[in-house]
């Protein structure tokens, strides 16, 4: 699951029905999902404990996600692995514990579910399989945000996601009295990729274009893929600044190495970038600039970034192609 999609989510509703649910059917004090990621245990719903998230190695979660299969711990203070620990030893005294892994359609562990208790208690057979089952309804809903959020070719967000995660930005940065801009990317020739090389090859290529951009911007930069080839970036900043990010995706897209039918091959990219402006009604307006200055970008000859004059509506070319243009693609 891609790393950036885990950072979008948020605690929400369909999750804190499942923690309820849990704590009704165990009885238990404490009950949580969670995803776990880069080492860390994210709640993205708990009932019974005030937490964010907490290292993995401090958690009894640990257990779960080590062993990779349920784990029932009925009384902590005859653990040896956690009797010492600080969350039984001091408040809030846990005792008892009852976890089951997130897992994806796949197979792959993306975090887990849990019942955590104040008491010594024993888990049933019974107990174990509900918990198994919640699990999995929690594992679905994850996985159904994925396809309702994520292109699924790229892992780029989907247009509606972006548009909608692309306003959020815009209102916290108002607040923040923060600048933020967006960048505009379109393909160049790209139809001559899947003509020369076929539909796959294609594909090939934006994965490989929108992995490298992402590798390019921060973890909280949006990046969605508005249709086709064409992708927009909406990050915190100066437009000046997003010119200088631009220009160096520009440069990795460039750089980027195929090899379709033995033949090796690069393509390039066009960028138009402009900034959210105060006046501006809504997003849609500074992404008609950015697309504007895209196509200045294309009939000044492609390969290029543009930025666009914001105030005055003029575009004015600012960086210039790569001059290595072997293997790249003609109209
Ligand atoms: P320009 O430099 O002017 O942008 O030329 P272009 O060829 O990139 O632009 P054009 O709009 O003519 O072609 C875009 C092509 O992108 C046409 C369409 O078949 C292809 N395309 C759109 N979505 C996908 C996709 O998901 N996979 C593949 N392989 N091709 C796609
Ligand atoms: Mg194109
Ligand atoms: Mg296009």
């Amino acid at each position: 699951m891609p790393q950036s999609l885990r950072s979008d989510w948020n605690r929400d509703e369909a999750f804190n029905r499942i923690t309820t649910l849990m704590r009704d059917i165990f009885d238990v004090d404490i009950a949580a999902v969670s995803l776990i990621e880069g080492g860390r245990q994210k709640f993205k719903s708990i009932q019974g404990l005030e937490l964010t998230e907490i290292p993995l190695e401090d958690s009894f979660c640990r257990a779960t996600w080590r062993e990779g299969r349920p784990v029932i711990i009925p009384d902590a203070e005859k653990n040896d692995e956690f009797e010492d620990h600080l969350l039984v030893t001091k408040d809030p005294h846990l005792r008892a514990y009852a976890g089951a892994l997130l897992r994806t359609s796949e197979g792959e562990a993306i975090g887990t579910l849990c019942a955590i208790h104040r008491q010594p208690r024993e888990f049933t057979e019974r107990d174990l399989r509900m918990l198994e089952n919640l699990a999995q309804m929690a594992a679905s809903e994850f996985e159904l945000r994925e396809f309702a959020y994520r292109d699924t070719l790229t892992g780029a967000l989907s247009r509606r996601q972006f548009l909608k995660k692309f306003e959020q930005l815009c209102r916290i940065a108002e607040k923040k009295q923060l600048q933020v801009s967006v960048i505009m990317l379109d393909v160049d020739h790209f139809k001559s990729v899947n003509d020369r090389f076929g539909h796959a090859a294609g594909d090939e290529v934006l994965r490989a274009i929108v992995a490298a951009c992402k590798a390019n911007l921060r973890d909280f930069d949006l990046l969605g893929r508005l249709g086709g080839e064409e992708f927009a970036i909406a990050l915190e900043g100066s437009s000046q600044k997003s010119l200088m990010i631009a220009e160096r995706l520009r440069r990795v897209v460039s750089r980027l190495h195929f090899k379709f039918d033995d033949t090796p091959v690069q393509v390039t990219s066009s960028f138009g970038v402009a900034a959210v402006l105060p006046e501006d009604e809504n997003i849609h307006a500074a992404i008609l600039r950015a697309d504007k200055a895209l196509y200045h970008a294309k009939s000044e000859g492609r390969d290029r970034v543009v930025i666009s004059r914001d105030l005055g509506g003029e575009h004015r070319l600012t960086s210039s192609p790569n001059p290595c243009t072997d293997h790249r693609l003609a109209p």
